[in-house]
């Protein structure tokens, strides 16, 4: 029997294990951490053997096949090992494709995937397509594959998916854009990283569709180097393209210029997938909106607050700052990925009132921010952040959370961070109201 060994036993690597079963496979999954009781529980279901806070060489370099986690880097011990004994490494999306023959609507990019794939989500289930929402987002498109049955699937992938994909393909692939990120998975190389994004558009054929932001300098570069390889029907846009339809920008749901991007992108996707352009308006004039994106996280007297825990790279925060109308007290910092911050420069200047720096080394902002004459303060902690944001405001002002950072140094998560930010402003709401 074909053994496949899974590393990593989170939401993607449990649900390839469970496919995996199902499809006859020996299976044995393997952790470095800990594993999530709900992911126990599931394993144990199945009768798949697991083990975790360890990675037993024997058992794992016996595969035939390696299922990998995305969060495990090429660079692991153990992923090293592997490689040099030849066995073939592929994600879990490579995996679950073989196995369903549902339409892949595939969205990546630095910025940008989450809001795009919920808005095209949100559209095709408006159309009342039979649709499951994977990748990233959501449950993982193994166990979906597993368990249920869906025509279509809207899938979320990082660049870590897509570099362990080889045969899957993408009938309608999406790129937002590619801007630096996760460079310290990729020797600090961006061509690197840009050939991983470039793989979405992989074995696609004349039938297939390719969707691109035309207007990003390094996308558009790409599509030429590689014009002829690039079979797909291709639609590039700028922000000069027509919404679908010729729907008026002023109907659409999400504002600010990054979302005019994800509407034009969302709604070419899903015109490409069939959907009547009356229920692309509907689905791109209503939908709500995406949690830590640019989340508009209330009031406390007249300073306005937006949670953009999600900005954890410099382009993000970029288009945060650029949506601003209003003088804004910013708060970045957190674990720097290798940020080049010049590039916000010109807007700190224009629209910035206070910087709140929250990390544990705040010494790069600095480095970076110090001349700029705005008021500065360091904090270490989301109740002394929203202290220095209200010492820094002004009335009509805005605080804006887009902190170019990840957030591991001081938070669980990007989702705690911004989770903690909008309980603060409650808090500071409810102290004013009193
Ligand atoms: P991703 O899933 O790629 O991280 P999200 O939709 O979660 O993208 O948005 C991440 C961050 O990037 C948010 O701070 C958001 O405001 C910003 N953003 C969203 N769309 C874009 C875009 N098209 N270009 C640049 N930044 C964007």
């Amino acid at each position: 029997m074909k053994k496949i060994v899974v590393l990593g036993a989170g939401e993607s690597g449990a649900g390839a294990a469970v496919l995996a079963k199902t499809r006859g496979f020996d299976v044995f999954v393997s952790d470095m951490s800990a594993v999530k009781d709900r992911y126990k529980e599931l394993l144990d279901k199945h009768g798949i053997r697991w083990e975790e806070k360890r990675h037993t060489e024997e058992l794992i370099l016996s595969a035939d096949e390696i299922i990998k986690s995305p969060g495990i880097p090429d660079k692991a011990p153990i992923v090293r090992k592997a490689v040099e004994k030849g066995i073939h490494i592929i994600s879990e999306i490579e995996f679950a494709g073989r196995y369903t023959d549902a339409k892949m609507i595939c969205i990546t990019g630095s910025n940008g995937k989450t809001t795009t794939t919920s808005l095209i989500y949100h559209i095709l289930c408006k159309a009342g397509m039979n649709v499951g929402l994977a990748g990233n987002i959501g449950r993982s498109l193994a166990l979906q594959v597993a368990t249920e049955h869906h025509d279509v699937y809207v899938i979320e992938l990082s660049s870590f998916q897509l570099d362990n994909m080889y045969e899957f393909k993408a009938d309608i692939a999406v790129l937002m854009n590619i801007t630096p990120d996760h460079l310290d998975r990729y020797d600090f190389r961006m061509q690197n990283y840009v050939d991983s994004k470039m793989r979405i558009t992989r074995n696609q054929t004349p039938a297939d569709t390719f969707i691109y932001w035309a207007g990003d300098p390094i996308v558009s570069r790409e599509v030429t180097a590689h014009d002829s390889e690039l079979l797909a029907v291709r639609h590039g846009f700028t922000a000069d393209t027509p919404l679908p339809g010729g729907m008026a920008k002023e109907s659409l749901s999400l504002k600010g210029r990054h979302n005019l991007y994800n509407s034009l992108a969302a709604g070419y996707a899903a015109e490409a997938a069939g959907v009547p352009m009356e229920v692309i308006h509907e689905g791109l004039s209503d939908f709500p909106g995406v949690e830590h994106r640019l989340e508009k996280a209330g009031f406390v007297g007249d300073v306005e607050f937006v949670n953009d825990s999600k900005a954890t790279n410099v382009d993000a925060c970029w288009y945060a700052l650029e949506s601003m109308t209003k003088p804004t007290v910013l708060i970045l910092g957190g674990l720097d990925k290798g940020n080049d911050y010049s590039q916000i420069y010109e807007l700190v200047r224009q629209k910035c009132i206070g910087l709140v720096l929250m990390g544990v080394d705040n010494s790069k902002l600095h480095e970076n921010f110090d001349s700029f004459g705005i008021p500065m303060a360091d904090v270490r902690s989301m109740p002394d952040c929203l202290t220095e944001c209200m010492r820094m405001s002004r009335p009509g002002c805005c605080v804006l959370l887009s902190p170019c950072c990840a957030s591991f140094d001081l938070f669980r998560n990007m989702e705690d961070r911004g989770e903690q930010f909008k309980e603060g402003v409650r808090k500071l709401r409810i102290q004013l109201d009193n």
